[in-house]
C-alpha cells in the first residue's frame, strides 16, 4: 500500500480530482479484467507527468504507464503502485506544415480520422486499433500491412532518469511489436507523423473496408486484448491455434474465440487467473502439436 502522505503529495502536484485510490483496473482495460490499483492518476499535461515522475522516482514508488489498456492483462490482485494514465485527458492532434503532431493520449482512431479529414493518407491501417498514440508507438502497432514505423517521423519521450528527448524514426529502432522506447522504458509524450497527400473519399473508403474486415473476422462483441500472441516467424498464431483444435477451449470465463482463434476473449466473468491459465494451456498445446513457441503480445501487469 502507498503511504497516505505520498498520496497527498501526488494530489498536490497533479489535478486533484484525477487521483483515484483503490481503482478497479477492469474499468480501464479492454479485457475488462483486473483487480484494484493502489493509485490511479490521469495526467493532463507534460508538466504534471514530469513532476509526478520526479516524485515517484525520489520515493522509489513503482509505477506503470497506461494508455487505453487495450494490450494488458492486469492480475486479479491488482497493482501495488501508481498507474499513470496517459489517455483522453492528455490528447490532441494538430498539423504543422506536412507533419501531423499528436499527444500520446490521443486515440489512434482520432489520429487517423484527423489525417483523413486533412486529405492525408498513411494512417488508414491504424483506424481500428483501439489504443493510444503512446501505446501504438511503444508497441509499433500494425495491421493490414501498415505499421507505426512506416509513418513515424519523430517521437518526444521522457527517459527513466527524467530527461525529455526527441527520437528520430531511426533512433526508435522499431521492430515487430517492439521499439527502443519499450526496451528502455521511455515514456512517450508526443509523436509526429509524416503522411502523404491523398483523397479524402478514397481514404475514407479504405478505412470503411478495413473496419468491415475487422467486424467480419474479429470477435469485437467480446472483451479482449486483440491478438493475444505475437505472430511466430513463418506462421500465424490464430491458424496454429485453430489447427490444434483449440477453438472454444475455455478456462472459467476465458475462451479461445470461435470466430478468430488468435483472440482470447472474456465471455463475461473471466478472472485474470483464468485468462493466464488459458494462455498457458494454448502455448503448451501449440508447442506439443507444432513445436512452435507462442510469445504473448499481451503485457502482464501485477502478480501472476
Ligand atoms: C479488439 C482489438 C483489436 C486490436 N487490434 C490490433 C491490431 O490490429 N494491431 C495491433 O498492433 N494491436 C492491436 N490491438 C492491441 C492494442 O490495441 C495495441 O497494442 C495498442 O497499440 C495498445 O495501445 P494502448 O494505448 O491501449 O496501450 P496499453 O495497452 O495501455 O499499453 C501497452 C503498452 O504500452 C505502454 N504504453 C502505453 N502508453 C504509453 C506511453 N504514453 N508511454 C510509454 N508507454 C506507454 C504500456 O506501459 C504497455 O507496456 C488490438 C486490441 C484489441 C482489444
Amino acid at each position: 500500500m502507498i503511504d497516505p502522505t505520498i498520496i497527498e503529495e501526488i494530489k498536490s502536484i497533479v489535478t486533484r480530482q484525477n487521483v483515484l485510490t483503490d481503482e478497479p483496473m477492469c474499468d480501464h482495460t479492454t479485457f475488462k479484467i483486473g483487480g484494484k490499483a493502489d493509485v490511479f492518476v490521469s495526467i493532463i499535461n507534460e508538466h504534471e507527468i514530469l513532476r509526478l515522475l520526479e516524485l515517484l522516482r525520489s520515493r522509489q514508488i513503482p509505477f506503470f504507464i497506461l494508455g487505453n489498456g487495450s494490450n494488458i492483462l492486469v492480475s486479479d490482485e491488482g497493482y501495488r503502485g501508481v498507474i499513470i494514465e496517459i489517455g483522453s485527458a492528455y490528447s490532441g492532434v494538430r498539423m504543422l506544415d506536412d507533419i501531423v503532431i499528436a499527444k500520446a493520449g490521443t486515440t489512434m482512431a482520432k489520429l487517423s480520422h484527423f489525417a483523413m479529414e486533412n486529405d492525408l493518407t498513411g494512417l488508414e491501417f491504424a483506424s481500428g486499433i483501439p489504443g493510444t498514440v503512446g501505446g501504438g508507438i511503444i508497441m509499433n502497432a500494425g495491421a493490414y500491412g501498415g505499421e507505426m514505423r512506416q509513418i513515424t517521423y519523430r517521437v518526444k519521450a521522457v527517459t527513466p532518469s527524467g530527461e525529455v528527448i526527441y527520437l528520430s524514426n531511426a533512433d526508435m529502432e522499431f521492430e515487430y511489436r517492439n521499439s527502443k522506447a519499450k526496451k528502455e522504458g521511455y515514456i512517450i509524450l508526443q509523436a509526429e507523423f509524416r503522411l502523404h497527400r491523398g483523397e479524402k473519399s478514397v481514404i475514407e473508403g479504405i478505412m470503411r473496408d478495413l473496419a468491415k474486415k475487422r467486424r467480419d473476422k474479429q470477435p469485437l462483441e467480446f472483451p479482449s486484448a486483440g491478438s493475444t500472441f505475437k505472430r511466430p516467424q513463418g506462421y500465424y498464431a490464430g491458424k496454429l491455434i485453430a489447427d490444434a483444435g483449440l477453438k472454444g477451449l475455455s478456462v472459467g470465463g476465458a475462451q479461445v474465440s470461435e470466430k478468430h482463434a488468435g483472440f482470447l476473449i472474456n465471455t463475461g466473468s473471466a478472472t485474470a487467473a483464468d485468462m493466464y491459465e488459458l494462455i498457458n494451456q494454448v502455448r503448451t498445446k501449440v508447442k506439443e502439436a507444432y513445436s512452435v513457441v507462442l510469445e504473448p503480445e499481451v503485457i502482464f501487469l501485477g502478480e501472476f
